[in-house]
C-alpha cells in the first residue's frame, strides 16, 4: 500500500465522455470555497446544484402544488417540513433525468438523510460521495477579514494575499476606492463556523458508517481543491 495523499488514488478511472451520474453532498462552511467548486461541477460534469433554499425560493415564486404547500407554510411563520423539502428534491431530480446531483443545505439531520435515500433509491440512484471542504478556522478567519474590493469594479484583493500592485489603486480599473463587507469580521466567520458544525454534525456519523466521506483540503488553491475533488469523483468504486 501507498502512504502519501490523503485522498483516494486514481486507480480506476472512469473513461471521458462515459455517463455516469453522481449524486453527492459538498459540504463546507461559509468562506471554503464551496459555491465556487459547486459551479464548476455544474459546468464541466452537467451536474445539477439542488440547494434547498434556491428550491424553495423558486417553487413559491412559481407557484408549484409544492411550492404553494411551502408558501403557506412560511406564512405561517412554521418551519416547512422535511415532506416537502423532499417533495421538492424529487420534483428536481426527476426534471434532471440523467444528470448528477449536488445536494446542498439537505440532508441536514439523520431523518432527512434517510429520506434522501429513500428518494434517490426509488429512481436506482444514491448518494455516491460525501465531500467536506476542509478548513483551519484560524486560516479561515485571516483569509475572510482580510478581503476587501474595488468600490467600482468589484475586483478582489485581500490586505495580505493580494494587494493591488500600486497603492490604493485598483489593478483593473484604476479607481482609488475600496470597500469591506460588515460581515467580514472574525465574530461573523466564528458564529457562523459553528453554525456549520452545528447542522452536519448530525449527518456525517450516517454516511461515515457508510464509508462515503472525503475530505479536502478547502484551504489549497481553487485549483488544487478542483483537482482533489475530480481525484475523488474520478476514482471508480
Ligand atoms: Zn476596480
Amino acid at each position: 500500500m501507498l502512504d502519501g495523499p490523503s485522498w483516494p488514488i486514481k486507480s480506476d478511472t472512469v473513461e471521458r465522455g462515459s455517463v455516469v451520474v453522481l449524486d453527492i453532498i459538498l459540504l463546507g462552511p461559509p468562506g471554503a470555497g464551496k459555491g465556487t467548486q459547486a459551479q464548476r461541477l455544474v459546468e464541466n460534469r452537467g451536474m445539477v446544484q439542488l440547494s434547498t433554499g434556491d428550491m424553495l425560493r423558486a417553487a413559491v415564486k412559481a407557484g408549484t402544488p409544492v411550492g404553494l404547500k411551502a408558501k403557506a407554510v412560511m406564512e405561517a411563520g412554521e418551519l416547512v417540513s422535511d415532506a416537502i423539502v423532499s417533495a421538492l428534491i424529487g420534483e428536481h431530480l426527476d426534471g434532471s433525468q440523467g444528470k448528477g446531483a449536488i445536494f446542498d443545505g439537505f440532508p441536514r439531520t439523520q431523518h432527512q438523510a434517510e429520506a434522501l435515500e429513500l428518494l434517490l433509491g426509488d429512481r436506482g440512484r444514491h448518494v455516491s460521495h460525501v465531500i467536506e471542504l476542509d478548513v483551519d478556522e484560524e486560516a479561515l478567519v485571516e483569509r475572510i477579514t482580510g478581503r476587501f474590493t474595488c468600490a467600482t469594479c468589484g475586483a478582489p484583493y485581500h490586505d495580505r494575499l493580494k494587494q493591488p500592485k500600486v497603492q490604493d489603486t485598483c489593478d483593473q480599473c484604476g479607481e482609488h476606492e475600496f470597500k469591506r463587507r460588515p460581515d467580514d469580521n472574525e465574530q461573523t466567520v466564528r458564529t457562523r463556523m459553528a453554525e456549520y458544525r452545528a447542522k452536519t454534525a448530525p449527518i456525517l456519523p450516517f454516511y461515515e458508517e457508510r464509508g462515503l466521506v472525503s475530505r479536502v483540503d478547502g484551504m489549497a488553491s481553487v485549483e488544487q481543491v478542483a483537482a482533489q475533488i475530480d481525484a475523488i469523483l474520478d476514482k471508480r468504486t
